[in-house]
């Protein structure tokens, strides 16, 4: 059995050694609070804007008109954190990692941008391992090729350190990034997906008819044609 990190590449051991020598500063930490602390405040003034867009999510009637508040919500998420993140255009370093999406959002970009959906040979509503390092079929020339339909979670992950070094992916290996904590937009990605729920058990039953896989999944060749998969 391979050890772990027995088949990296010398630049990628190299690479994992200078970001655990940056993961373990007590700077790269501190200096990560600070910047959080900064858009807390924005994030504050920001507050009657996303509780006004958390209204139209709950009165939303369907998914795909849930799906729509819930990027205007990112929007008003990353105009607080964006400023102080570490992300810039010439960044590709998320593209990298795991993608989870729902069949629905899927389904939405599907329409949106005119691809059909595969069938997942995989459904995990957990990020799938196997695809940190891989890069996303929708990755073109380091930029997003779908990016005013990119998904959620892509919209959600800022890193808040002082350079892109903890984003840049080993295959195999977890992004040790200190990311802007997104949870609450996670958990509301997840209950708008739920319908309503009255009790712990509906949700757990609830949550166990959820489809969820990796975005390379519904779309393994990106904006290119399908590769004989079946489609949904
Ligand atoms: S959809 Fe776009 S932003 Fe998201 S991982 Fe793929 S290329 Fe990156």
């Amino acid at each position: 059995m391979n050890e772990p990190g027995e088949s990296r590449t010398p630049e990628q051991a190299e690479l994992v050694a200078r970001q655990a020598q940056r993961w373990n500063d007590p700077r790269t930490q501190d200096d990560a609070r600070a910047r959080v602390a900064l858009v807390n405040v924005r994030a504050k003034a920001n507050e009657p804007r996303l509780t006004s867009q958390l209204k139209q999510l709950d009165k939303a009637p369907a998914i795909k008109h849930k799906i729509y508040w819930l990027r205007q919500m990112a929007e008003t998420f990353a105009d607080a954190v964006a400023p102080q993140a570490a992300c810039s255009d010439a960044c590709d370093g998320c593209c990298y990692q795991p993608v989870s999406v729902t069949l629905q959002e899927a389904e939405v970009i599907s329409r949106e941008i005119g691809v059909p959906l595969q069938t997942p040979t995989e459904w995990s509503t957990l990020p799938v391992m196997k695809y940190a390092g891989q890069p996303c079929p929708f990755l073109q020339d380091a930029r997003c090729s779908i990016y005013q339909h990119r998904p959620m979670v892509c919209r959600l992950i800022f890193n808040m350190d002082a350079d892109s070094l903890l984003c840049q992916m080993v295959p195999g290996a977890r992004s040790q990034a200190p990311y802007a904590d997104h949870s609450i937009y996670k958990e509301l990605y997840i209950r708008a997906h739920l319908g309503k729920v009255k009790s712990q058990e509906e949700m757990q039953a609830a949550l166990k008819g959820l489809r969820m896989a990796d975005l390379r999944e519904f779309f393994p060749n990106g904006l290119g044609q399908s590769g004989g998969g079946k489609s949904q």
